[in-house]
């Protein structure tokens, strides 16, 4: 058995302490595995000096050199042939910016699958109980985005009864159909069936908002939830307190927080990011975060703030094995979360320089303006 396997079939997905010595090697054997097929990969390790025999110690983690996002989205790096790999995601960005392109091969899929079990049971969102879906992002085949293709598979994990996406398709791409949604919420509303909401966080946000500015307001049934992905991309300076979104989620669709979560990731580090009860994403066995400073690139201590490195061994396919996001935020240490998980926490605190911001969900300005000229045609 690899390193990888031991790592994503390890009991408890966050015992980040008892898993230290698997994880470096886990690394060790992906960053071997990269450097020898993929060229690119080997050149960048190379330049800079790096051996993967180099990983020994948890310390030697940050040593690794990683991969902008910015950097995956102009070149896509792959470490096997394309017949090889089962699935093959791309992040989202704006028409001119470039995607970064992820392959999946079978042994990552498989521990992904495994993750995806490990971290989702606990929350109760494996279900029989059938159900209706209100998706706040792309329908599957519109775009072959990563979150898209989560989002999708997100709606076999109870049986569906149906599925209503928020975005439609125009002439000019995908556009927010917040009332659409509105009228799909009120009918769902009258139904025996519970319904789940997933998608991006602001459409979300954004179509209660507006239910509750036309007083409308449903009583979902019990086993109704909230699954919030994705993140706030273009719209983070919108982002209203978690508690505040909570009061309006209780108020316009009578689902407690209890059944709201939210779950963070990337298309270049597919680890599942589930919030805690109380709300905090707790990092995972099967990666590891390091906050850099955001001038220097050095790693910083817990608590402060800079640009979020994540690792995991997952993907052998495309070496991801080290990417820097343009996400900014705090590590914070275990321990102290009423929730008892030990493993550090990572709080996302916005996106570093606007100008740069490349990944905002699909055409950014496109979106804002369809939702301005829908927002004023009301
Ligand atoms: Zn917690």
């Amino acid at each position: 058995m690899g390193a990888r396997e031991k790592l994503f079939g390890w009991k408890d997905p966050y015992d980040t302490e008892g898993t230290e010595e698997v994880f470096t090697a886990a690394m060790r054997e992906n960053a071997a595995y990269s450097y020898a097929h993929c060229p690119e990969y080997r050149a960048v390790l190379d330049d800079q000096g790096f051996s993967p025999e180099d990983l020994r110690t948890t310390e030697d983690l940050a040593r690794l050199p990683f991969l902008p996002t910015a950097f995956l989205k102009a070149h896509h790096l792959f470490a096997m042939p394309r017949s090889r790999m089962l699935i093959r995601a791309s992040s989202s960005g704006t028409s001119g910016a470039g995607r970064s392109e992820i392959g999946l091969e079978p042994g990552a899929l498989a521990a992904g699958a495994r993750m995806v079990v490990k971290i989702a049971s606990p929350r109760h969102i494996l279900s029989a109980m059938p159900c209706h879906y209100v998706i706040f992002g792309y329908p599957p085949r519109g775009t072959s985005t990563a979150a898209a293709k989560t989002a999708f598979g997100y709606t076999f994990l109870a049986p569906a009864l149906s599925r209503t996406y928020a975005m439609r398709k125009t002439e000019g791409g995908y556009v927010p159909d917040l009332n659409g949604a509105v009228r799909a919420l009120v009918r769902l509303g009258k139904s025996p069936f519970p319904t789940r909401l997933m998608g991006f966080p602001s459409y979300t946000y954004f179509a209660l908002k507006r239910m509750e500015e036309r007083g409308l307001s449903v009583r979902l049934p019990a086993g109704s939830s909230v699954m919030l992905g994705g993140g706030w991309k273009q719209h983070w300076r919108e982002r209203p307190e978690k508690g505040e979104l909570y009061a309006l989620i209780r108020r316009t669709l009578g689902i407690p927080e209890e059944a709201v979560m939210e779950s963070y990731g990337a298309a270049e580090h597919p680890i599942l990011y589930c919030d805690c009860p109380a709300h905090r994403f707790h990092v995972p066995v099967y990666s590891r975060v390091i906050i850099r400073d955001p001038w220097t690139l050095e790693p910083l201590p817990m608590g402060k703030i800079g640009l979020v490195n994540l690792l995991t061994p997952m993907i052998f396919a495309t070496p991801v094995l080290s990417v820097l996001t343009d996400d900014l935020g705090i590590l914070h240490p275990g321990g102290d979360c009423t929730c008892g998980k030990k493993s550090p926490w990572l709080e996302i605190i916005g996106r570093a320089g606007m100008e740069e911001i490349r990944t905002c969900a699909a055409g950014a300005e496109a979106l804002l303006a369809g939702m301005r000229e829908e927002g004023a045609g009301t």
